[in-house]
């Protein structure tokens, strides 16, 4: 395959000083700009508003499309899963997770992951590559066309989380240019306050991201109250132990605005991480960092043949809830989604299974 430019990762501006670079009026930047984000082109030859020779042109120098869906599966409670590769064949995987009023598309910002949590199957795969700004704006693209058909009209409304494959403050660069690209109101337009980005605790990030102007919302994964006990089951808080990532999360606090909140993830670890005392060392923590806008999702692991955990009790996930709230700390239960085809939380890893339905190929 020709390294061909993957022009979804353009901005509408860097189209412009492309097109004029190659002699081209600067609308037509802007047709294939609407081409490829609002009207989810993923060929040149689709767009016949241009000229048969402009499309030539581009297809011998760019590409409109650098992700192939591999396989789709579907779940009983209609979550589907789409794993993707890259032109390198590298896996990436995208969730649609459809609710009553609105849809939450789960993308993945590097195939694999270096992060190595011990919960998680992505750490089996080893970091595989970081994805273009291009690649992780594709997915959303592929998705909503699969669910949609192509340009098809999205009736609810998109929020998006970046919580599939990989650390996404590992792939800081094209993650936030992404998030700017797909803002744009002549394309996707996903505002970043719809849109979520989930960190393992990568601290220096923390601060950059607070900085950003427009900025998505943050949920930051912390499944342990303890450095013992996050050092063993998320080692890059031996990088950045739980105070420096507090303070960290204070300092994002500080930038909220009225009514802004930001969210801590604690995936409950049968026996591990989810008894009554931990409950009230994490409400303990939270409070010693003074930290008011912060509200708790409590994920119920999602068991997988090569993790040794177990889910906890839903009695205990009830007293851990619990116990934070007459703490004084808002803790929700997150809802497993399509666990039967490895969809959920922590499971993403590729996975290719003959007996998974798979969604027929269109
Ligand atoms: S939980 Fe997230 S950061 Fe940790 S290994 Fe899995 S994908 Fe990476």
């Amino acid at each position: 395959m020709p390294d061909r430019t993957h022009l979804t990762g353009y901005s509408r501006m860097e189209l412009i000083a492309l097109f004029e670079e190659m002699g081209e009026p600067r609308y037509r930047a802007d047709q294939v700009f609407r081409g490829l984000h609002e009207r989810r082109l993923t060929s040149f030859d689709a767009m016949t508003d241009l000229p048969k020779t402009l499309r030539e042109r581009l297809n011998e120098t760019a590409a409109a499309s650098a992700l192939k869906i591999e396989s789709r599966y579907t779940s009983v409670d209609g979550t589907r899963r789409f794993l993707m590769r890259t032109l390198d064949g590298n896996p990436v995987e995208a969730v649609f997770i459809p609710t009553e009023n609105r849809d939450t598309i789960c993308f993945s910002s590097q195939s694999g992951c270096a992060l190595d949590c011990d919960f998680c199957l992505t750490a089996k795969l080893g970091l595989l590559e970081n994805l273009t700004a291009g690649e992780i704006i594709e997915q959303i693209i592929l998705v909503l066309n699969d669910v949609y058909g192509v340009g098809g009209e999205t009736p609810h409304g998109t929020n998006l989380v970046a919580m599939g494959e990989g650390e996404p403050f590992m792939n800081f660069k094209n993650l936030t240019r992404a998030i700017e690209i797909m803002a744009d109101e002549k394309g996707l337009f996903i505002v970043p306050g719809r849109i979520t980005v989930s960190t393992a605790g990568v601290v220096p990030k923390i601060h950059e991201f607070a900085a950003l102007e427009r900025r998505p919302n943050l949920a930051i994964s912390l499944s342990a109250a303890n450095d013992e006990l996050r050092d063993r089951i998320m080692p890059v808080n031996k990088r950045w132990p739980i105070n420096e990532l507090l303070s960290a999360a204070k300092n994002f606090e500080k930038t909220l605005k009225r009514g802004e909140r930001f969210t801590f993830e604690y995936v409950l670890l049968g026996g591990v991480n989810d008894s009554d005392e931990q409950a009230q060392e994490l409400a303990g923590l939270i409070s010693r960092h003074n930290l008011r806008k912060v509200k708790v999702n409590l994920i119920p692991h999602n068991p997988a043949e090569q993790l040794e955990y177990q889910p906890s009790t839903p009695e205990q996930v009830k007293r851990f809830k619990a116990i934070l709230e007459s703490n004084g700390v808002s803790a929700y239960v997150r809802t497993p989604r399509g666990r039967d085809i490895y969809a959920a939380c922590g499971q993403l890893a590729a996975k290719q299974e003959p007996n998974l339905v798979q969604i027929a190929k269109r």
